[in-house]
C-alpha cells in the first residue's frame, strides 16, 4: 500500500479506449535500438512495465523513408518488417499489464535523410535551423502521401499491439512545422490562418483515430510553448490544444523545439524539477481531457501535489524512467530510499540514438537488459560467493562494485578507502556549480551500502601493496580512479606544458582548488582547457563568481563541445559570459610563466596573456600504481592467497562517470566468470535479410 499521501499516484485513469494502471507514464524517449534491434526495444520497455509504469512509449517512429533519421536511430514503421520488429515490445510490455504506445512521427526540414538520399519536404522551403539541410516544398500530393504513410504505419501500430498511437507534433517537427509560422508561409488552404496552418496536423489525427478504429488510445505531443521562434507561442499552443481537442485521448505537453531541445531535456545544471510547468500548467485552462507533462520527476511528494493541483494528471518521465526502472514499484511500496534518482546529467542522450546503446550514470543496467540480461533489481547468487574481496577506492566504481558484489552473496566485501569518507571524485564534483544533483551518485550508493550486511566500508585507511597482500581478501578489485594532471599533459602535444607545474603555487590543478583548497596567488586567471567538457568551464564560473578575472582558454574548437551533446553547451556559454569570462577558442597553450601564458592560435599566430595564475585542465591519469605493484609479482600474490587482481573504472583509463560506474558493475556481475577481467561477449542484434 502507498503512502496515503501519495495514493493518487495510484489511481487508474481512462484515455480514450483504454485505463492506464496508474499515473506513471514512460513518455517516448531515445535508446538507440530503433527496429534494428528489436530485443534490446522489448527488454528496455519491458523491464520498465515490470517496475510499476502504467505506460511505456518507443522513441520517436518514422512513419516513411523521408523522414529517414539515419545517422541518428529511430524506430520506423514503414513496413511490416518494422511491424514485427515492433510488435515483441508490445508483447513482452503486455506480460507485465503496462500499455505500450508508439509515437508515429515525421521530421519535415529537419529530417537528415543519409540512407534515403531523396530531399527533405516541409511546408515551404526554408532551411532547417536544426540541420544543414534546406527542404522540399510539400506539394498537395507529398501532403496526402504523408498522410496515407501515417495512417498506414497507424494500422501497423494496431496490429502489432500497440494500445497508445501518437501523432508527434512537438519539438518543432513536420505537424509543428505546419502550425508554425515560422515554417510555414503556404498561401493554400494549409497556410495563413491558425485554422489552416492548424489543417495537416487535425487531419494526421483524424487519420489516426480511423485507422486505430477505436482501439487504441490517440495521443499528440506538442511543445505548447517553443521559447524561441521555433514553433508557437503559449497562447498558440492553447489555441491548438482546444482546436485538437475532440480528437485526442491523451495530451502529452513539453516546451522548446528541435533546436532548443535543451529546454525541453533540461539538465540539472541550470534547470531544477518541475521547470517545465510555468508553461505546461496552463494547458488545463484549453482541455479537461488526461494530460501527461514532464520536468525530471523524482520526488513522489511533488508528483502527487501536481496531480491534486490538477495541473497534469499522469507524471510523465524519460530520464527518471531510465535511472529507476523501478520508481512507481518503490513510490508504491514506501521504499523511497531506495529509488535511483536521475542526477540530470543528460549521459543518457549521447549514449542513445546517436550513440547506439542507450546507457546512464545511475543505473549501470539501462540498456543491457537484453544483450546482457542485467536486471536492475535481481542479482544471481555468486558461484565463488565463498570468497572475501577487498575492494581498494571507494569512488563511483568501486562503490558499484561493492554494492553489486554484496548483493550477489560474495561473504565478505571490504570497501576501502584513503580519504575520511566514501565517494571518491562524487565527494568535490558535486560542489562545482550547478552539479549539486550529481550528489546522488553518492547518496544512493552510501544507502545501499549501509543495507548490505555483508559489505563493510572503512574510509581513512590508505593501503599499500603490502598491506593489499596482507589484508586477507582471496580477490582484489583496485578502483584507485585518476588525477588532473599536474604538468599540464595534453592532447595537442602529448607532453607537458613548459613551466606548468602544480607544486608552484601559481598553477593549479582541479583537486587543488576543490580538494586541497588551493588559491590562485591573484587576480588574473586563465582555465585552459583541453579536456572538453564540465571540468574547465565549471571551475571558470566557480573562480568568476569567486571575483578572479578568468580568461578561458580552450584549445578546442568550441568552449566544452562534449557539452553540447548532453544539452548544457549553450548554456554554459552564456552563463560565462554572464559573470565576465573571456572565452578563447582554438588556443593552444605553450608555455607557463610567472605572469604570462603564451601559445598559438588556430593559424600558428602567437598569443600571450598577463596572468597570475593558470588552471590546468588538460587530461587525467589513471593512478594505477597500486594495480601495477600489485600484479608485478604474481607470486607473491599467490603465497598470500591471492586469487586475482582486478581493476576497475578510472583507475584503468579516466572515462565518464557513467562508464566507471558501468565498468565496476560489470565486474561484479562477471565475478564468477572463467576470466572476469576480460567482458562475456553480449548479444549482438544483426539484422539478417532472408535469403531466397
Ligand atoms: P572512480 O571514478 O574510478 O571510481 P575515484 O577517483 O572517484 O575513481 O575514486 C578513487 C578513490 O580511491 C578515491 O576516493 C581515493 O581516495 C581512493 N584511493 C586511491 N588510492 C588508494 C589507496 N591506496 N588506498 C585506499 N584508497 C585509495
Ligand atoms: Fe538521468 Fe543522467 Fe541517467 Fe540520463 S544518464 S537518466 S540524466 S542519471
Amino acid at each position: 500500500m502507498p503512502n496515503p499521501r501519495h495514493a493518487a499516484l495510484f489511481e487508474p485513469l481512462q484515455i480514450g479506449p483504454k485505463t492506464l494502471r496508474n499515473r506513471f507514464y514512460q513518455v517516448p524517449h531515445c535508446t538507440g535500438f530503433g527496429v534494428q534491434k528489436p530485443g534490446g526495444q522489448a527488454g528496455h520497455r519491458a523491464m520498465k512495465a515490470e517496475g510499476g509504469w502504467a505506460a511505456v512509449n518507443t522513441e520517436y517512429c518514422a512513419v516513411s523513408p523521408d523522414s529517414d533519421e539515419t545517422p541518428f536511430i529511430s524506430a520506423r514503421l514503414w513496413d511490416d518488417g518494422d511491424l514485427r520488429a515492433l510488435a515483441r515490445m508490445c508483447d513482452e510490455v503486455h506480460e507485465h499489464s503496462a500499455l505500450a504506445g508508439v509515437e508515429l512521427h515525421h521530421s519535415g526540414a529537419h529530417c537528415p535523410r543519409r540512407e534515403w538520399r531523396l530531399p527533405a519536404i516541409a511546408p515551404s522551403q526554408l532551411a532547417s535551423d536544426y540541420l544543414l539541410v534546406t527542404p522540399k516544398a510539400m506539394e498537395r500530393d507529398d501532403i496526402r502521401r504523408v498522410q496515407a504513410e501515417w495512417a498506414a504505419a497507424a494500422r501497423r501500430s494496431r496490429e502489432a499491439g500497440f494500445d497508445i498511437v501518437y501523432v508527434y507534433g512537438a519539438h518543432s517537427y513536420l505537424p509543428m512545422q505546419f502550425l508554425s509560422p515560422f515554417y510555414n508561409r503556404r498561401t493554400d488552404e494549409y497556410g495563413g490562418s491558425l485554422e489552416n496552418r492548424a489543417r495537416f496536423w487535425l487531419e494526421l489525427l483524424e487519420l489516426t483515430r480511423e485507422a486505430v478504429e477505436g482501439e487504441c488510445a490517440v495521443a499528440t505531443r506538442i511543445s505548447v510553448a517553443a521559447l524561441s521562434p521555433y514553433g508557437v507561442d503559449l497562447d498558440e499552443g492553447l489555441e491548438f490544444v482546444r482546436l485538437a481537442d475532440d480528437l485526442v485521448d491523451l495530451w502529452d505537453v513539453a516546451i522548446g523545439s528541435a533546436t532548443e531541445w535543451s529546454k525541453d531535456s533540461g539538465a540539472s545544471r541550470f534547470f531544477r524539477q518541475g521547470w517545465q510547468l510555468e508553461w505546461t500548467q496552463h494547458v488545463r485552462k484549453a482541455t479537461a481531457k488526461p494530460i501527461v507533462g514532464v520536468s525530471r520527476m523524482t520526488d513522489p511528494d511533488r508528483m502527487a501535489e501536481i496531480v491534486a493541483s490538477g495541473a497534469w494528471d499522469v507524471i510523465g518521465a524519460a530520464r527518471p524512467s531510465i535511472a529507476d526502472p523501478f520508481l512507481p514499484l518503490k513510490i508504491e511500496e514506501g521504499r523511497l530510499d531506495e529509488i535511483r534518482e536521475c542526477i540530470g546529467c543528460n549521459i543518457c542522450i549521447p549514449k542513445s540514438d546517436p550513440g547506439g546503446n542507450i546507457g546512464c550514470t545511475q543505473n549501470a543496467t539501462a540498456g543491457e537488459e537484453f544483450r546482457r540480461g542485467w536486471h536492475p533489481e535481481r542479482f544471481e547468487p555468486a558461484e565463488n560467493r565463498d570468497r572475501d574481496v577487498l575492494v581498494v577506492g571507494a569512488g563511483p566504481a568501486g562503490m558499484e562494485c561493492a554494492i553489486v558484489l554484496g548483493k550477489r552473496g560474495l561473504r565478505r566485501v571490504h570497501l576501502v578507502d584513503a580519504g575520511d569518507d566514501i565517494g571518491g571524485i562524487m565527494r568535490w564534483i558535486p560542489q562545482l556549480p550547478g552539479r549539486g544533483e550529481w550528489g546522488r551518485v553518492l547518496n544512493w550508493r552510501r544507502i545501499q551500502l549501509d543495507k548490505l550486511r555483508n559489505v563493510e566500508v572503512l574510509a581513512g585507511l590508505r593501503l599499500d601493496a603490502e598491506g593489499v597482500r596482507e589484508y586477507g581478501a582471496e580477490l582484489v578489485v583496485v578502483a584507485t580512479g585518476a588525477f588532473w594532471s599536474p604538468v599540464g599533459l595534453n592532447r595537442e602535444t602529448h607532453e607537458p606544458i613548459a613551466g606548468a607545474d602544480a607544486t608552484l603555487a601559481h598553477v593549479l590543478t582541479p583537486e587543488q582548488i576543490m580538494v586541497e583548497g588551493k588559491v590562485p596567488p591573484g587576480e588574473r586567471v586563465v582555465v585552459y582547457d583541453s579536456d572538453g567538457y564540465f571540468m574547465g568551464p565549471d571551475l571558470a564560473e566557480k573562480l568568476a563568481v569567486e571575483g578572479f578575472r578568468v580568461d578561458f582558454v580552450t584549445s578546442l574548437e568550441d568552449i566544452s563541445p562534449f557539452s553540447e551533446e548532453t544539452l548544457e553547451q549553450v548554456f554554459l556559454k552564456e552563463r560565462l559570459h554572464e559573470v565576465g569570462v573571456r572565452m578563447h577558442r582554438s588556443a593552444v597553450v605553450g608555455r607557463v610563466e610567472l605572469e604570462k601564458v603564451t601559445g598559438v592560435g588556430e593559424f600558428g599566430e602567437a598569443f600571450a596573456l598577463e596572468a597570475d595564475a593558470i588552471v590546468l585542465v588538460t587530461q587525467r591519469v589513471s593512478d594505477d600504481a597500486l594495480y601495477q605493484e600489485l600484479r608485478a609479482d604474481e607470486a607473491r600474490l599467490e603465497s598470500e592467497g591471492i586469487e586475482a587482481v582486478y581493476r576497475i573504472g578510472d583507475c584503468v583509463a579516466p572515462q565518464l562517470i557513467a562508464d566507471a560506474i558501468f565498468d565496476g558493475h560489470r565486474l561484479a556481475r562477471e565475478i564468477d566468470s572463467e576470466n572476469p577481467s576480460v567482458p562475456l561477449p553480449f548479444v549482438r542484434e544483426r539484422p539478417v535479410t532472408a535469403l531466397a
